[in-house]
């Protein structure tokens, strides 16, 4: 359906609005991610033209070809997919405003490497495995404590906090322990004196849940952009 666009996310702002109100919290306090893998670059500026200045990519060579399309336009891009070390030089270069899916000691410090490398504060989060699902990445609850303190060695990376998906499910209230266990993991990491604003969790189908408990970005693909053909 792309000529909804914009009222598909008119509607998703709504949602988000009426989310956070719901669970006493600033709806200012919430953005709105737009995730534009498999979309066309049109698009993007068409939602650009709708208020929509930040967007996903799970790709970095999509990225890089969307990123070259929408030059000269105020746009912030997040890299929300798994990232290889390989590709980690090119993520830097490329200017994301965050990369959510840090996961590894290993790509930590191949990403402090290039940044220090490129005199640039690459801001990143940590993204969290709380299902046991093998094909998900994700740092598991185990390693977490150590990968956060290995970033103290890390000054050209800034954590500003944690992503996860949850496994799917139709239904969203399941998806609701994943959630609230991954702000219990950022509240934790705060009492040991690390500052992590964000929570970077929410799709489609599960955002307002969320945001109930605890989101600060949401990433947002079908919802907006309909359904993906691969
Ligand atoms: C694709 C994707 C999304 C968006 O999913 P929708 O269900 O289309 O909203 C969000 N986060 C990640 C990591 C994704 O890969």
């Amino acid at each position: 359906m792309p000529e909804n666009l914009a009222e598909n996310i008119e509607c998703a702002l709504f949602r988000i609005k009426r989310a956070s109100l719901r669970a006493g919290r600033d709806p200012g306090q919430i953005k709105l991610i737009a995730v534009s893998k498999t979309v066309p670059a049109e698009r993007l500026k068409e939602a650009f033209d709708c208020g929509v200045a930040d967007f996903g990519e799970n790709r970095i060579q999509e990225a890089k070809t969307k990123m070259d399309s929408l030059a000269g336009l105020p746009v912030r891009w997040h890299f929300i997919g798994h990232l290889q070390t390989n590709k980690a030089g090119a993520a830097v270069e490329m200017g994301f405003e965050l990369i959510h899916s840090v996961d590894s000691e290993r790509l930590l410090y191949m990403l402090e490497k290039l940044a220090a490398r490129a005199g640039r504060i690459q801001r990143a989060l940590i993204e969290v495995k709380l299902s046991g699902e093998p094909a998900k990445h994700g740092v598991s609850e185990e390693f977490f404590p150590g990968l956060l303190r290995a970033c103290r060695e890390a000054p050209h990376i800034r954590i500003e906090g944690l992503m996860t998906v949850p496994p799917y499910s139709s239904d969203p209230e399941d998806a609701r322990p994943y959630f609230a266990r991954l702000r219990a993991l950022k509240e934790k990491a705060e009492e040991e004196g690390f500052t992590l604003p964000h929570l970077s969790m929410g799709m489609s189908h599960d955002f307002e849940v969320a945001i109930e408990e605890g989101a600060t970005m949401v990433r947002i693909g079908t919802a907006i952009f309909g359904g993906r053909q691969k």
